[in-house]
């Protein structure tokens, strides 16, 4: 923050007589260096900043202008007596520059009303709104990204809470590795009661929104046309394994992956999905694409629903009902068969022990079929012991169809211990999905 003294402003300006009484109705008897040093220091350091000379800063100071008005708007410069037109650009063009913050790769900053930052909205691209987040699509340059405004102001009651999960939100966007499926951070600030996220991609599908109106999709009607659709779903279901893998690598639980949370983004010669909102809170995460959430917990596990420890197991029991959803469409089986099993029962069934007759469903007149029903099965389990890791998951989705999906980074390819975990680790699979976060966050 700048400082500025009534020395300095002598000093810089030896002409200008900065004892004069300030004349404005609610001076109380100060001078106007006195004004200028209490309301107007930025608005002097952006004059000096240009070719605007600066004892305007008098004439600033005279029209009643203050630092909390800033950035100036051509009406309010108007009010500036003496200023010349070609002033008043010089000094928006300095304003605009002084103002304008810059952020290296995943920075986090904390910002003064009046400063600017480099993201500009998109206008008519549709806005996403969720229980405490807005979703807009912004431009850096010719870059698209998704922002994701929380607004402290609108969490009330939650606020404690609300403030926790931002926290936690900023801590994992932080670490996450960087990986084709995973949302990224580019930036995030907080600026008055609200903190904005900058990801990417911005994309305006989400695999909830293809459930419910894929025919109405350009690219997917393509697919059908061209029969791409097998090798299409199957290369999602690696794609998405391989970001669970890579979170799960990270010390990352997702905690609430869901459709909603899989964004669809389309690239030039591709639709890819890509994880979101991993590692919230399940009740905060309504800031995705659809927030209608209505069937959350058919997707979580049984160990979820009956507030059992929550390891990374459920997310690969989470991960399965996506799956079943995803192999229903593969195998033309229709939805409400499907669902049959679910909300609220499907995870109560499979509790059971039951998932048998959701297995039987599904074709088993391929070898790569076959494979797909012993997929689900495991990844199904009631007990979370029983089931695969999501390393295993992965592997076991490439033998399906070898190659189908894009490459993978090299640094994923170490492995890890039987349990899924990096072998320096051998702290038990904790409460807390984000220990390193919290660690350098
Ligand atoms: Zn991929």
């Amino acid at each position: 923050m700048s400082v500025l003294s009534l020395d300095d402003l002598r000093s810089r300006l030896p002409s200008v007589n900065f004892d004069e009484p300030f004349n404005a109705l609610n001076a109380g008897g100060r001078s106007i260096g006195e004004y200028i040093v209490q309301w107007l220091p930025i608005t002097f350091a952006i004059l000096e900043s240009t070719d605007v000379p600066s004892d305007f800063i008098v004439n600033f100071a005279r029209a009643g202008l203050r630092d909390k008005g800033l950035p100036f708007t051509q009406a309010r410069l108007l009010k500036v007596s003496g200023l010349p037109d070609e002033f008043t650009e010089d000094y928006r063009a300095g304003q605009a520059l002084f103002l304008a913050v810059s952020f290296a790769p995943r920075e986090y900053k904390v910002l003064s009303h009046y400063e600017s930052v480099p993201f500009q909205l998109v206008w008519r691209s549709p806005r996403l709104d969720g229980s405490f987040a807005v979703v807009e699509h912004v431009k850096e340059g010719n870059v698209s990204y998704a922002r994701k405004t929380v607004d402290l102001a609108l969490a009330r009651s939650h606020l404690r809470e609300t403030q926790a999960c931002i926290e936690r939100e900023l801590a994992i966007l932080r670490i996450v590795p960087n990986h084709p499926h995973l949302v990224k951070m580019r930036a995030a600030y907080t600026q008055e009661k609200k903190t904005v996220f900058v990801l990417s991609p911005w994309a305006t599908t989400d695999l909830a929104a293809f459930f419910a109106k894929k025919e109405t999709l350009d690219w997917w009607k393509q697919a059908v046309h061209a029969n791409a659709v097998m090798p299409m779903i199957d290369s999602w279901c690696v794609c998405i394994a391989s970001a669970l893998f890579t979170l799960h690598k990270a010390h990352i639980k997702h905690r609430d992956l869901k459709p909603e949370n899989v964004l669809l983004h389309k690239t030039d010669d591709a639709v890819i999905p890509v994880l979101c909102d991993y590692g919230l809170e399940r009740n905060y995460s309504g800031s995705s694409l659809s927030h209608k959430t209505v069937g959350a917990v058919m997707y979580g596990s049984p160990e979820q629903n009956t507030a059992r420890k929550v390891g990374r197991k459920a997310d690969v029991f989470s991960f399965g009902a996506i799956l079943v959803e995803l192999y229903a469409l593969l195998g033309g089986i229709p939805m409400k068969k499907v669902r049959r099993f679910s909300n609220p029962s499907y995870a109560y069934s499979i509790m059971q022990g039951d998932n048998s007759a959701l297995i039987s469903l599904f074709p088993s007149d391929t070898p790569a079929w076959l494979q797909r029903r012993s997929i689900l099965a495991a990844a199904l389990s009631p007990e979370p012991e029983e089931r695969p890791s999501s390393q295993e998951i992965w592997a076991r989705l490439d033998a399906v169809a070898p190659g189908s999906h894009c490459p993978i980074p090299p640094q994923l390819l170490s492995p890890l211990t039987d349990d899924g975990r990096l072998p320096a680790d051998s702290s038990s699979d904790s409460d807390s999905d984000v220990e390193q976060a919290v660690r350098f966050g």
